[in-house]
């Protein structure tokens, strides 16, 4: 065997092999997809059965505000948001709590394109409905937090769907201050602790100092903003 062979043979077998888990399997071939664009699929198609399977997909959403697939009082009672829609891929379950950790803090990039097709199935829908986006950004990471993970994984996701979608990406947000985990406070003081945590960033924006927003002067729609996180707590 030439080394040539042997180097084939270690593409081959890393390519038969899940980024998840590691495990060679072949997946089956009715494995479901809830993405159209080839690039989230094919990175679908890496997983193995058993990966696949666990993705807990968010396939229905009963709410059409905030998509949550069960009934929701929450944004109906609310007069004053901020957004217009929002939409999750996937309920952040056991499975997904392990696979984004092991993206976010240990650093396993091959994940990296797993986690942005899960996202592209919530952005399809949202892009078929919404009637497309004037730009993409992401909920940035305080400095901080950026130095230590050395990446914010939300604009690593946003440029991935940036590219695939053919949408601008720019940096519009600035994070002023951090808080402290938000997965365990009551609404209340989670909405208390953000409050003066983002601002616009000003990088971005022409000099001056004004926002970075296009001048829609011919245009009468409002500009639309797709901001990618990695999770949206309920508010
Ligand atoms: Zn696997
Ligand atoms: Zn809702």
């Amino acid at each position: 065997m030439g080394w040539l062979d042997v180097l084939h043979g270690l593409f081959a077998a890393s390519a038969e092999c899940c980024p998840v888990c590691g495990k060679d399997k072949r997946r089956p071939s009715d494995a479901f997809f809830p993405v159209r664009h080839a690039a989230p699929r094919q990175a679908l198609q890496a997983l193995c059965a058993d990966c696949l399977g666990r993705i807990p997909w968010i396939v229905s959403t009963a709410c059409p505000i905030c998509g949550r697939p069960e009934r929701c009082g929450d944004c109906l009672r609310r007069r004053n948001r901020h957004f217009a829609r929002c939409r999750g891929a996937v309920r952040y379950d056991e499975a997904m709590k392990e696979w984004l950790a092991l993206y976010k803090y240990r650093g396993l990039e091959k994940l990296e394109p797993v986690m942005a097709s899960m996202l592209a199935a919530a952005v399809e829908p949202l892009l078929r409905t919404a009637g497309g986006f004037d730009w993409v950004t992401a909920v940035p990471l305080a400095e901080g937090r950026l130095e230590e993970r050395g990446f914010n994984q939300a604009e690593r996701l946003a440029l991935r769907i940036a590219k695939w979608y053919r949408l601008p990406y720019r940096s519009l947000l600035r994070r002023v201050r951090n808080t402290e985990k938000q997965s365990r406070k009551g609404r209340r003081d989670r909405l208390e602790d953000m409050k003066g945590n983002f601002a616009v960033s000003s990088e971005q924006g022409p000099p001056g100092g004004s926002p970075p927003f296009p001048s829609r002067s011919d245009r009468s729609a409002p500009t639309a903003i797709l901001l990618v996180d990695d999770i949206y707590t309920t508010t």
